[in-house]
C-alpha cells in the first residue's frame, strides 16, 4: 500500500485543495449519540416512544421486497398521503433525508456566493454552516432577552435578506411565535422557511394555508416537517418541504435523484398512515413537559414555556453566583450517564454590547427518564 505524508485535502503545491469557504468553517458538531446502553438521553430532542407498530411491519415487509431496484425518485405515494393531510395537491410535497437535506437542497437552489442569509439568533446553528458551506453571507437576527423579535434589528435584515429561516417553535427555547409574526418575516426580494421540526407539539401548528398568502407572497413561503421528532423515526431520516409547486420544481432540479430511499420511504409512509399513534405521543410528551417545566422550576431554573419536545433552562444569576454553572451541571449529570444539552451563544441578544448566553436545553424524555433526571438533579445542584 502507498503512503503519503501529505495530510488530506493537501496538495504539495496549492496549499489546501478544499474550497476556501470549507477551510474557513468549522462544520456543524451534531449532539452527543452515545453508542452503549444506560444512558438517559435527554440531548437531541428525539421522541422516547418508538414508532408506530406498522412501521416496523412495513419496514419488513419493504426489506423483503426488492431491495435490488431504485426507489420512486418522486416518492409519489408518500407525497400523495402527505398532501392529503396538508390539503394541497401532491406537487406541493418535496421528501427528503431528513429536514435537514432539505434544508440543504433549499440553501443550494436559493444562494448565490455573497447572498444574504438570515436566521433567528440563537436558533438551529446548522443555518449558519449551510449559509457558509454555500458561500453565502449570513447575518445572525438577534433577539430579545425574552425571545421576542427585535424589530429595529429585525426589519433592516428581512429587507436585504434572499433566505430567511425560522424554526417555529425555536430551539433552544422552545417558544413559538405567531402566525402575524411569522407573516412579517417573509422576505421582499427572498424567501422564508418556516422549519416546522417541533411544530406537532405546539398548541397551534402553522398550517398551509400560510402559503397562500395574497400578491403571491405565498410563493416565497417553504414549511419544512420532520419524522425525527413526533413521529419517533430520527433513525429513519425523513422530512419534507411543503411549497408552491413552481417552488418544489426548482428543488428538485437539485436533489439527488433517489434521496430518500426504499426502507424510509415505507416507514414514512406507514407513520404518516397512523396519526393516531404519532397523536398520543405528541400528548404525552406535553404531559410530561408541564411537569418538567414545574419540577425545573421549583429547583430554581428559569424555563421557558414550551412549545417543542424540550425545555430551555438557566439558573438565575444570583444562583450561579453562588452554585454551580450551567457547564458544570451539565458534566455531572453526565458523570451519572445522563446526557442533556449544554448550549453557548456567544454575542446574543439585541442588547448593546452583546451579551453572551448559556444554558440547559433537555429533551422530553420518559416520565421515569425525567424521575431520574430531576432526583439526579437533586445532588448535583445539594
Ligand atoms: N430543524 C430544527 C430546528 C432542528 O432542531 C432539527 C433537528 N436537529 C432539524 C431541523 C433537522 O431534523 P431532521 O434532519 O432529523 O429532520
Amino acid at each position: 500500500m502507498q503512503t503519503s505524508s501529505r495530510p488530506a485535502g493537501q496538495s504539495s503545491s496549492h496549499g489546501s485543495l478544499f474550497r476556501p469557504d470549507i477551510e474557513r468553517i468549522e462544520g456543524y458538531t451534531p449532539g452527543e449519540q452515545p453508542q452503549e446502553a444506560g444512558w438517559i438521553k435527554l440531548n437531541t430532542n428525539e421522541n422516547p416512544y418508538p414508532p408506530s407498530p406498522a412501521v416496523r411491519a412495513a419496514v419488513i415487509a419493504a426489506a423483503e421486497g426488492r431491495l435490488n431496484i431504485y426507489p420512486d425518485p418522486l416518492a409519489t405515494a408518500f407525497r400523495k398521503k402527505a398532501a392529503a393531510l396538508f390539503g394541497v395537491d401532491p406537487d406541493w410535497v418535496l421528501p427528503g433525508n431528513g429536514s435537514d437535506e432539505c434544508l440543504t437542497l433549499i440553501t443550494r437552489a436559493f444562494i448565490d456566493p455573497g447572498e444574504l442569509v438570515t436566521f433567528p439568533y440563537p436558533s438551529y446553528i446548522l443555518y449558519e454552516t449551510l449559509a457558509d458551506l454555500q458561500g453565502g453571507r449570513h447575518e445572525r437576527i438577534r433577539l430579545n432577552a425574552d425571545w421576542s423579535w427585535n424589530d429595529a434589528i429585525t426589519r433592516p435584515l428581512i429587507e436585504r435578506s434572499k433566505l430567511t429561516f425560522v424554526p417555529n417553535p425555536n430551539s433552544p427555547s422552545g417558544n413559538a411565535w405567531t402566525r402575524d409574526e411569522s407573516r412579517t418575516l417573509i422576505p421582499p426580494n427572498g424567501v422564508l422557511v418556516l422549519d416546522g421540526a417541533y411544530a406537532d407539539f405546539a398548541d397551534q401548528p402553522d398550517h398551509c394555508d400560510f402559503l397562500s398568502q395574497p400578491g403571491g407572497a405565498g410563493e416565497r413561503v417553504i414549511l419544512l416537517r420532520t419524522f425525527s421528532k413526533s413521529y419517533s423515526m430520527a433513525g429513519v431520516r425523513f422530512g419534507f418541504a411543503l411549497a408552491h409547486p413552481d417552488v418544489i420544481r426548482g428543488l428538485r432540479k437539485v436533489k439527488d435523484s433517489y434521496n430518500c430511499n426504499t426502507l424510509s420511504l415505507a416507514a414514512a409512509l406507514a407513520a404518516i398512515d397512523d396519526q393516531a399513534w404519532m397523536r398520543a405521543n405528541v400528548e404525552r410528551i406535553r404531559a410530561t413537559r408541564a411537569r418538567l417545566t414545574s419540577a425545573l422550576r421549583a429547583c430554581g431554573f428559569c424555563v421557558v414555556d414550551s412549545q417543542a419536545n424540550f425545555v430551555w433552562a438557566t439558573r438565575p444569576e444570583s444562583k450561579r453566583a453562588a452554585g454551580p454553572s450551567h457547564r458544570e451541571i451539565y458534566q455531572r449529570l453526565k458523570d451519572r450517564k445522563i446526557l442533556v444539552r449544554y448550549m453557548r451563544f456567544p454575542d446574543a441578544q439585541g442588547s448593546s454590547p452583546p451579551a453572551e448566553i448559556d444554558g440547559l436545553r433537555i429533551t422530553v424524555g420518559t416520565d421515569d427518564e425525567v424521575s431520574g433526571l430531576l432526583s439526579a438533579l437533586k445532588d448535583v445542584l445539594a
